[in-house]
């Protein structure tokens, strides 16, 4: 038997996740992976670094749950929201008979997740409108045990609607948890649905200091959930999930200060991303411009993979969606620095 027919059979049949660096080449613009373009400075305290770390070290849980404006005990933080999504699924699906909702299309690493761990997954794709199909989840609600939602959604940037959202978590009562991912939140604040956990124990919510904290280096993300649910996810997580320096820094960028620079960033990402949106909208090759609520615009061009193929050429690295159902000439841009969106207009003006 070779070493790879020794491996579980669901395992032979994934293949690794591609890193947005990897998929980049030889670019030198990188708009394609959702990342700040900057991150911020740090100090670091290498003095206790012969010791294992906390496992959830308390400045960074006091910290966030001050800033989402939650208890201590409804914060869970782990390596990336990647983690907290993996961890809700291993923690609440049986591999080989329980399944996920998700609605497509979305953020894949839900369903990565669950083929990775033999967890089954239902897709009730999203309407016309872009909203989740509320009555098809609901009607499905039976066959799952979590259903993941996005808000800003990844990679269209809509929002959830909330009273929609409320008669979901009604219907899941005591049968499913209802994920909404806010990976993206920080951009659109006045959106979160971080007010219903207190009213709502089967919502969960996904966040991270990747996007607006502009930290992706670090791998750190939160779960905000009921505190039950916090203290089953923390019976299967790995032991000492956050590097002593990780929590340092995720400390420092939830302090009074680390917020004015996130919540500055965010200022200028939102601006440069209206006035990218603005130019847009005007041009040619543009078809649709869609929801501007993340760090990011998606984009329908005529067509999408000639456009792709000229930034890429161009050393601009974008993400491409085009193949994906319900995103026929679809191009994800993240929002950069100035000069970084205007190297994306220079190209889409150059004669073709
Ligand atoms: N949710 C969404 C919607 C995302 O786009 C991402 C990152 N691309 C994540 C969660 C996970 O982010 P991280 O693991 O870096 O915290």
């Amino acid at each position: 038997m070779s070493l790879t027919q020794l491996a579980r059979a669901q395992v032979q049949a994934l293949t690794p996740y591609q890193s947005a660096r990897r998929i980049g080449g030889q670019g030198h613009i990188w708009l394609n992976a959702n990342e700040a373009a900057d991150s911020g400075s740090f100090s670091l305290d290498c003095s206790r670094l012969n010791r294992y770390p906390e496992c959830q070290p308390p400045a960074v849980i006091n910290g966030y749950a001050a800033y989402a404006g939650v208890a201590p005990e409804q914060v869970l933080v782990s390596r990336g929201g990647d983690e907290g999504i993996e961890l809700l699924i291993r923690t609440f699906c049986e591999p080989g008979r329980d399944s996920i909702i998700i609605c497509t299309p979305t953020y894949g690493m839900y369903a990565i997740s669950a083929e990775t761990n033999g967890v089954g997954i239902i897709d009730v794709p999203l309407k016309a409108s872009r909203q989740p199909d509320f009555d098809g989840i609901i009607d499905r609600l039976g066959e799952a045990k979590l259903v993941f939602l996005c808000s800003p959604n990844n990679p269209t940037g809509d929002l959830v609607e909330q009273s929609s959202l409320i008669r979901l978590l009604e219907a899941a009562r005591g049968r499913a948890l209802v994920v909404v991912d806010e990976a993206y939140i920080e951009f659109c604040p006045e959106h979160s649905q971080a007010g219903l956990l207190a009213d709502y124990p089967e919502l969960v919510l996904i966040r991270t200091l990747s996007k607006a904290f502009g930290l992706a280096g670090i791998r750190c993300g939160f779960t905000l959930a009921n505190p039950e649910v916090v203290q089953l996810l923390l019976k299967v997580i790995a032991p000492y999930p956050i590097p002593e320096p990780v929590a340092q820094i995720a400390a420092q960028a939830l302090s009074e200060d680390g917020l004015a620079r996130m919540r500055a960033r965010v200022a200028e990402i939102n601006r440069l991303k209206a006035e990218l949106a603005g130019q847009l909208a005007g041009h040619a090759q543009v078809k649709d411009v869609f929801a501007p609520n993340g760090n990011y615009l998606l984009v329908r061009f005529t067509p999408g993979s000639a456009v792709f193929d000229r930034m890429s050429r161009a050393g601009i690295i974008l993400r491409d969606f085009s193949g994906k159902p319900g995103l026929a000439d679809c191009i994800r841009i993240t929002i950069g620095q100035q000069a970084e969106m205007d190297a994306v207009l220079a190209v889409l003006q150059q004669e073709q």
